[in-house]
């Protein structure tokens, strides 16, 4: 009988000897019948999951949300449907480009994806600390991160990828000046904004929709880290994100933030001046007010980093009654991407992992699959429909009927302005802002080898705001283009 002090094999048999092999005589050779030697360096072999291609590095905590506003004229989402009312959750901050030992404090957008364990099933919030994103049609999305990437020849990042992509794509300049202002390094993932940066449908109890847009407000106050710094700390501690999540929720400080959205009503989307549904654009908060949801509060460390934070696996496709989708096509590719990310690198009973799986019961008809560690459902019924009592559909929980109107082709969205919301933000920057985003981006962009790519981008920041440009072709040496390149 072994108790647990007692070390045991895999298999649960007490171990005789975990510091020598079996050999033949002390100089050996090792004998392959040491089974637990065996077992010991193949296990080990395996200790890796594929790292995540996207968002590789990063850092969980469990807390709470709690309601502070009614907003259940708007959804019948249970978890939000009273003040007061409490729900679990998981979150995980992460950065984008770098691999799962690459440092903290780099200039990236920063994952912010937060799982709430509701009543009615797992809802999952998978955004990031800007409210935009580089591209919105999610078949451009593998081109993009190539350039995000590695060189295949050299092995090195490639200034000249990054800046031939967007000077070719520029629905992403909105997004590049987020990335190039001061926002772009957080002084750590406490102090900083969480946007669900889609558009999203809520639906009330009678049906009705609205569409909506997620902010999360820090109230640890938005603060940044001077590039010089951050590269300081980068080789210091490349961590150091990470270790400050875990010490501030280790020593009671726990971090908050405050959840509001905006809402338009459904008929605006055919008005608006722009398509909403376009990532790469913000919904001015002149015309869209941000209005109070609840409070998220980061209470509590993973107990295991790899249980909890690597084999987390969040989807936008995770919703529950009250939350749907919109036609964003950005959005639209999550829906498949996250979800097949997690099935390869996870496995396909990846929900029925302790950190995935939702607080409530799972009922329904999926079986079998590698890693099946639960009861695989017993002996109860298989198959749907059927005469034995299993589990059945609930219509009222069907998705709200919305009308689609279109021809069927390989289509972009229909606005373009990329301009006015980039310079939009380039204005609303004080004037130490603006000299620090224009040096960011001169430093950035003096590497890449064509000069042709840095005149397009040129033209992109001129168009956003001719201050903006000029400055940016000063700093380069460069004229700013008369004709369009
Ligand atoms: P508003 O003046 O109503 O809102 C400005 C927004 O910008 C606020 O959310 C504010 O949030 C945020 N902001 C303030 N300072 C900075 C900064 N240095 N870097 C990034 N964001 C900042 O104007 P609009 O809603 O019409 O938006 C104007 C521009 O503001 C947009 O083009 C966009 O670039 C930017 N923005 C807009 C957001 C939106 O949802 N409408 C969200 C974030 C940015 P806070 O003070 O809490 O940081």
């Amino acid at each position: 009988m072994t108790n647990k002090n007692h070390l045991t094999t895999s298999w649960g048999a007490p171990v005789g000897d975990n510091q020598n092999s079996i050999t033949a005589g002390s100089r050996g050779p090792t004998l392959i019948q040491d089974v637990h030697l065996l077992e010991k360096l193949a296990h080990f072999n395996r200790e890796r999951v594929p790292e995540r291609v996207v968002h590789a590095k990063g850092a969980g905590a469990h807390g709470y949300f709690e309601v502070t506003n009614d907003v259940s004229k708007h959804t019948k989402a249970g978890f939000l449907s009273e003040v007061g009312k409490r729900t679990p959750l998981f979150v995980r901050f992460s950065t984008v480009a770098g691999e799962n030992g690459s440092a903290d404090t780099v200039r990236d957008p920063r994952g912010f994806a937060v799982k709430f364990y509701t009543e009615e099933g797992n809802y999952d919030l998978v955004g990031n600390n800007t409210p935009v994103f580089f591209i919105r049609d999610a078949i451009k999305f593998p081109d993009f991160i190539h350039t995000q990437k590695r060189d295949p020849k050299t092995h090195l990042k490639n200034p000249t990828a990054v800046w031939d992509f967007w000077s070719l794509s520029p629905e992403s300049l909105h997004q590049v000046s987020i990335l190039m202002s001061d926002r772009g390094i957080p002084a750590t993932f406490r102090h900083m904004h969480g946007f669900g940066s889609h558009t999203f449908k809520w639906v009330n109890a009678d049906g009705d929709g609205v569409w909506i847009k997620y902010h999360f407000k820090t109230e640890q106050g938005v603060a940044n880290l001077a590039p010089d710094v951050a590269a300081k700390i980068a080789g210091d501690n490349p961590d150091y994100h990470t270790e400050d999540l875990f010490n501030a929720i280790e020593k009671g400080d726990f971090p908050a933030w405050k959840l509001y959205v905006q809402i338009m009503p459904l008929e605006d989307a055919n008005t608006y001046r722009f398509d909403p549904f376009d990532v790469t654009k913000v919904w001015s908060q002149k015309d869209y007010p941000l209005i109070e949801v609840g409070r998220m509060v980061l209470d509590k460390n993973p107990e295991n980093y790899f249980a909890e934070v690597e084999q987390a696996t969040f989807s936008p496709g995770t919703l529950v009654p009250g939350i749907d989708v919109s036609p964003d096509k950005m959005l639209q590719g999550r829906l498949f991407a996250y979800s097949d990310a997690h099935r390869y690198r996870v496995g396909a009973n990846h929900q029925a992992l302790p950190i995935n799986r939702p607080k409530k019961e799972v009922n329904n008809y999926q079986r079998d699959g590698q890693m099946r560690f639960d009861s695989n459902g017993g002996g109860s019924v298989y198959y749907e429909p059927n005469s034995f009592g299993g589990p059945k559909e609930t219509p009222e929980n069907k998705q709200a009927a919305y009308p689609v109107y279109g021809v069927a082709e390989s289509v972009g969205y229909e606005h373009n302005d990329h301009y006015t919301q980039a310079g939009d933000l380039y204005r609303l920057l004080s004037e130490e802002e603006r000299s620090r985003l224009v040096n960011t981006i001169v430093d950035a962009m003096k590497p890449v080898e064509k000069e042709e790519i840095k005149l397009r981008q040129i033209q992109h920041f001129y168009k956003a705001d001719p201050d903006y440009g000029k400055r940016i072709a000063d700093g380069l040496g460069l004229a700013v283009p008369q004709e369009a390149l």
